[in-house]
């Protein structure tokens, strides 16, 4: 009999554990819901369209079209299975705490009808509950997370079906009727022009980053203006490259140029910090929403809506965190020292509480990741576990200098400074008058003044700091 094959977060077909077991079964039932609990910010929203498309056509393609249907999964899939006549369904699972609990209760049901349901990993390196340290307990602290898991053997990956029997075609949503997509307005545009939803494109960014920019990764990395990272991370948060093609594909190529080995190793352990994200928040659930430390708790947030809606457009005075946030904007992704620099703004310069943030981000990011996005800015908050310390407050003109040094990431996303010379172009309101007038800007009406002084900023976040420290 047929099985159905629930896609969620794993939308291709390569390396695809939940696939290779369904069709090891019979004829293969394709299905996505689209359930409206979930709320996927808009960005991703927008991503997911694209996704849906790609897939669709490969499946297609396959012989096994995609069904889309819309509503609660405990309700549509146990109608499908009237329908069909399947007695199986696979997934590969999620890790959030509340899917979680959603899906062992759908097992339970179904299973309770004499349905089969299997799940596999097919999303992180190792899952949550694999990586122990040697009394047993889960870790907090990365480098430790990290050596054990490298040492870890993983499953080599399955290959994508070249044909997959399916069904005659069953009734489906219209992709469009669910309108993912932005229309009225279109603030797509960007995004369209930076992405390319879907499996293939995901394999191409792959193969394209490992010949090109992993060797200079380390060096890179750290460079906003450079194209030195993958920007692998919408295609991982959808599951269209699993993170074992990823380790298997890198694996390859350091084998055949032993010279990258360690540029793929670095590059590989920053994949490992979005299992370690991942495993944070399997164990300690409460992370999402709560500080981990709970000293926090205290802290004098400020609710300064004029200076939050600053941050987000852009358009706080200090060159580096306005590029960065309309970079986010723009085309829905910012390099990761950006975002360490804006969130770190937001949360000490602006005082204003991490989560306004971490919700703004997942509305406009297309690799939104509630465990990756929460635990990274309780990090730069200071109340994550191994977070940053509180007190190391990052300066954004001598971070802007150090890591774009010429100002070109700047110029690119906030074109109204192109113009202004090097020396100050991570400072305006030090450039004289002459050099501010040759480069056409009046500060404070083509481009802000600052919104706050750093020195100010600075010693008001350890003021607060100190009140709260001492708490537990
Ligand atoms: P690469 O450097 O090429 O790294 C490869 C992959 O490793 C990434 O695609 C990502 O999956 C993983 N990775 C890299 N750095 C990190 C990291 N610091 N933490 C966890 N995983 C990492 N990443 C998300 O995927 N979704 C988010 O919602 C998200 N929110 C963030 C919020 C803040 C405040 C900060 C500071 C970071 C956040 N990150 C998030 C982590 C990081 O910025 C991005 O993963 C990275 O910039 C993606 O670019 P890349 O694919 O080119 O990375």
């Amino acid at each position: 009999s047929p099985a159905i094959l629930w896609f969620r977060r794993d939308l291709r077909l390569d390396a695809n554990p939940a696939l290779a077991a369904a069709m090891a079964r019979g004829p293969v039932i394709p299905l996505f819901i689209l359930d409206p609990a979930d709320r996927p910010g808009a960005a991703s929203r927008w991503w997911l369209h694209g996704s849906l498309e790609a897939l669709g056509e490969s499946l297609a393609r396959l012989g096994a079209p995609l069904i889309l249907r819309r509503g609660s999964p405990s309700e549509i899939l146990p109608a499908l299975t009237a329908e069909t006549d399947a007695r199986a369904i696979f997934w590969n699972r999620l890790y959030e705490p509340h899917l979680i609990g959603r899906d062992k209760a759908l097992k339970s049901a179904l299973t309770a009808q004499g349905i089969e349901v299997e799940s596999f990993n097919g999303s992180l390196l190792a899952e949550p509950w694999q990586v122990r340290t040697q009394s047993g307990d889960p870790y907090k602290v990365f480098t430790p997370f990290w050596r054990s898991l490298a040492q870890m053997p993983f499953p080599a990956p399955h290959p994508a079906p070249k044909k997959c029997a399916g069904l005659s075609p069953l009734p489906s949503d219209d992709l469009a009727s669910w309108s993912l997509r932005p229309s009225k307005p279109d603030w797509a545009g960007g995004l369209r022009a930076t992405w390319q939803p879907g499996e293939r494109a995901a394999q191409s960014r792959l193969a394209a980053f490992i010949d090109d920019a992993m060797v200079g990764y380390r060096e890179a990395r750290d460079i906003p203006a450079a194209e030195g990272t993958s920007r692998l991370s919408p295609h991982l948060h959808w599951g269209e490259v699993s993170p074992h093609r990823i380790w298997s594909a890198v694996e390859a190529a350091t084998a055949a140029h032993p010279s990258g080995a360690e540029a793929g190793r670095a590059f590989l352990r920053e994949l490992a910090w979005r299992d370690f994200a991942h495993h944070l928040l399997f164990h300690w659930p409460d992370i999402a929403r709560e500080n981990w430390k709970s000293q926090f708790d205290a802290f004098p947030w400020k609710e300064d809506t004029a200076a939050f809606t600053a941050w987000t457009k852009g358009e706080t005075g200090y060159p580096i965190v306005d590029a960065g946030m309309r970079q986010l904007w723009q085309t829905g992704w910012m390099h990761n020292r950006v975002r360490m620099i804006a969130a770190s703004f937001l949360v000490k310069h602006l005082m204003v509480d991490w989560r306004r943030g971490a919700e703004w981000f997942e509305n406009t990011l297309v690799d939104a990741d509630l465990a990756v996005n929460r635990a990274s800015w309780q990090w730069v908050a200071g109340s994550g576990a191994d977070a940053a310390p509180y007190f190391r407050i990052f300066n954004p003109v001598l971070q802007g200098e150090k890591f774009d040094g010429d100002g070109a990431y700047v110029r690119a996303f906030v074109p109204e400074l192109a113009k202004l010379d090097a020396r100050f172009i991570h400072k305006p309101w030090a450039a004289p008058d002459a050099e501010l007038s040759k480069a056409g800007i009046a500060l404070g009406r083509t481009y802000p003044k600052p919104l706050v002084d750093h020195g100010h900023a600075r010693a008001r976040a350890l003021a607060a700091y100190e009140q709260i420290r001492n708490e537990s």
